[in-house]
């Protein structure tokens, strides 16, 4: 299955893919994903957030268990971050069928919408609305590089941006929810892993302004150059991050008016910053911002999945699966700041690179992980008798 996905939105020349949200490619996945559910005989739909799901069972009977990740990408980023864990989870019902296993509680596949917020800047956009934890106004007004917006982009799309906002219809229809992802580090050993926690991260906007003047004929000192304060938030966030053990990252930035032969007047970097101690990655930001222009754009605090399901998702997975803490965020993350009993299994990363092309996972790993996603499954549907 992950073959058949692995032309869509790839570029030839890098191999890294581009499946920004409500973009070709990651409309093709859509359609992709509807196709798998109909090829199933499970009942579909996309919800008013932009998530899809495809249900065995009756979810309005009573609440189900869910399964399942996000197709889009971050931009030149790799395989199996998202689809892994959308394809596992289809794996799953075909080996529960094939075992002629019939649930208890109704089964359901989602894929949310927007996770890795590549196209609009913030993360998990269809899990925030679907909880109500993005305001839909907010939503609505996000806008990508090229200056259009995520309603805009609805609306083209035939979709109904008047209609975002908490749904509490579709997350009655959500009793827990396991996602399988891949490992995004090189903490996890074993094939399969489970999570214990999501540090806290966040993402701001610093913009540096300066003023525009000609590159030859500016005596240096004459100069108001933005682009030296911005090398010197890169460097002093460099700094402040090994002295509180944190990360931070200058990973986008735009240069205005982005001519060769000119002093800029403005740049914009967004600061992506996370730690296990929020206190610190506050710290961070408060000491970058100091005398700077700075927007937060998004910010979730730490997630800690509920021990008790846990345990008991490790004990299933493993003899019992490794538990680790991880540093990158997730939809189920999302769901369970909400209230909604949530869990993660990770399939092992011999590299730990992710968010890059090179980013892999040994196909025994990904089967072990359909395997233990398999047996989670089975135990919290309980079998029909
Ligand atoms: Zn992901």
């Amino acid at each position: 299955m992950l073959e058949v996905l692995a032309g869509i939105g790839r570029n030839g020349r890098t191999g890294g893919y581009r499946r920004d949200a409500w973009s070709p490619p990651e409309l093709e996945l859509r359609e992709w994903f509807r196709q798998e559910a109909d090829a199933r005989g499970m009942d579909r739909h996309e919800d008013r957030n932009g998530n899809l799901w495809a249900w065995w069972g009756d979810p309005d009977r009573k609440p189900g268990v869910v399964t399942g990740s996000h197709l889009d990408s971050v931009r030149e980023g790799g395989a199996f971050d998202g689809p892994l864990g959308v394809v596992s989870a289809f794996r799953a019902v075909d080996v529960l069928r094939a075992r002629g296993f019939t649930p208890n509680r109704p089964l359901g596949i989602v894929s949310f919408s927007d996770e890795e917020g590549a196209r609009f800047g913030v993360p998990c956009v269809g899990s925030r609305l679907l909880t109500g934890i993005l305001p839909p106004e907010r939503a609505r007004g996000l806008t990508g590089d090229d200056g259009v917006t995520l309603a805009e982009v609805m609306r083209a799309q035939g979709r109904d941006p008047a209609a975002l906002g908490r749904d509490r219809e579709t997350l009655a229809r959500v009793g827990v929810f396991v996602e399988l992802h891949i490992e995004q580090g090189r903490a996890l050993t074993a094939p399969v892993g489970v999570a214990a926690a999501i540090w806290p991260h966040g993402r701001w906007r610093f913009d540096f302004h300066g003023t525009a003047d000609h590159a030859g004929t500016t005596a240096l000192a004459d100069r108001d150059d933005p682009t030296l304060k911005y090398a010197q938030a890169v460097l002093a966030a460099r700094g402040v991050a090994e002295k509180l053990g944190v990360v931070a990252t200058f990973g986008k930035v735009m240069i205005q008016p982005n001519n060769a032969n000119a002093i800029p007047s403005l740049v914009s970097a967004w600061l992506d910053a996370r730690g296990a101690d929020e206190d610190a990655v506050r710290r961070l930001v408060a000491e970058l911002s100091e005398g700077q222009e700075v927007v937060c754009e998004s910010w979730t605090p730490e997630v800690t999945f509920p021990a008790a399901l846990r345990d008991r998702v490790a004990a299933i997975a493993g003899h019992p699966a490794p538990i680790l803490p991880t540093g990158a965020g997730h939809d189920a993350g999302i769901l369970a700041s909400a209230g909604i009993p949530a869990a993660m299994l990770f399939v092992r990363n011999p590299t730990g690179v992710s968010h890059s092309p090179a980013e892999f996972a040994e196909p025994g790993d990904c089967a072990a992980g359909v395997t233990a996603l398999a047996a989670v499954l089975a135990d919290l549907c309980g079998e029909a008798t």
